[in-house]
């Protein structure tokens, strides 16, 4: 067993695998690479290798060692899952794409803010506003290679991975077509940004949703949360924050059951 830390937390892992960006298996067939502000996760096993989200673009080289150094020789990448379209999340996807020959998949409504030039800041009178300047900026600063996106899915819809099927969950809220994956076998849940698990900017790890300003509708995000507290999972691993790896589904009914109580 390690002790090693992702942000500045501690947190025990099955097994680690240094590199000069981490690849940690947090679970079995389960890679973690922490890019410090996001995670990427390798879901692999049989020479073969699915990931979800590819962080920021300047971290590209990084990554590919990353995925390169942790993964067992031999192992190709078929699939690049995206749990939605933003700068941090789907920032190397064309490169890893290209660089695998990945099917990307992504829910049909989160599809044409990978595919073309769509833009996440709000339209109508909203436009002028602190959130639209932030992804203007965003969108300026840490551009997102565009790609085509291969499968485009739905709710229910299954996406087969090495550690087994996933179940896709239309988690909207924070984009129009966030999706989370649901593993049903292991009752182990891939949030994305619906639920993280870090307290932003402080970054103290707490079941946490994303920052208003960075979310299309916090109500919409509140109401997938609870639907992702049903599912009842035994481990949550949230595109930010440590994987938590027991007990989640207490921890999810309790934060989901605050916030109603906060907000109604
Ligand atoms: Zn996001
Ligand atoms: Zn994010």
């Amino acid at each position: 067993m390690w002790f090693v830390s992702i942000g500045h937390e501690p947190l025990e892992f099955c097994e680690c695998i240094y590199t000069d960006m981490p690849f940690y298996e947090v679970a079995p067939g389960v890679g973690l690479i922490d890019l410090w502000q996001v995670n990427v996760y390798v879901l692999y096993g049989n020479g073969d290798a699915v990931v979800i989200d590819t962080g920021m673009i300047w971290d590209s080289k990084p990554l590919l060692r990353a995925i390169r150094t942790g993964l067992p020789p031999g192992t190709n990448i078929s699939a690049i899952i995206q749990t939605h379209g933003h700068c941090d999340h789907a920032g190397n996807t064309a490169f890893l794409a290209k660089q695998f020959g990945a099917e990307v998949i992504a829910h049909e409504l989160e599809a044409p803010f990978i595919e073309k030039f769509q833009t996440y800041m709000p339209s109508g009178w909203r436009r002028i506003s602190l959130k639209s300047l932030v992804f203007l900026l965003g969108e300026i600063f840490i551009p997102v290679r565009r790609c085509r996106v291969d499968r485009k899915v739905r709710e229910g819809d299954t996406i087969n991975t090495p550690i087994g099927p996933l179940s896709v969950v239309h988690t909207p809220g924070h984009t129009l077509g966030h999706m989370s994956l649901w593993h049903e076998g292991n009752r182990w849940l891939f949030s994305g940004d619906a639920v993280i698990n870090v307290i932003p900017f402080i970054r103290r790890t707490a079941l946490c949703l994303p920052v208003p300003l960075f979310s299309l509708d916090v109500k919409k995000n509140r109401a997938s949360a609870k639907k992702l507290a049903a599912l009842k999972p035994t481990a949550l691993f949230a595109q930010h924050g440590n994987p938590l790896l027991s007990d989640a589904d207490t921890a999810l009914t309790r934060f989901t059951d605050e916030f109603e109580a906060t907000n109604g």
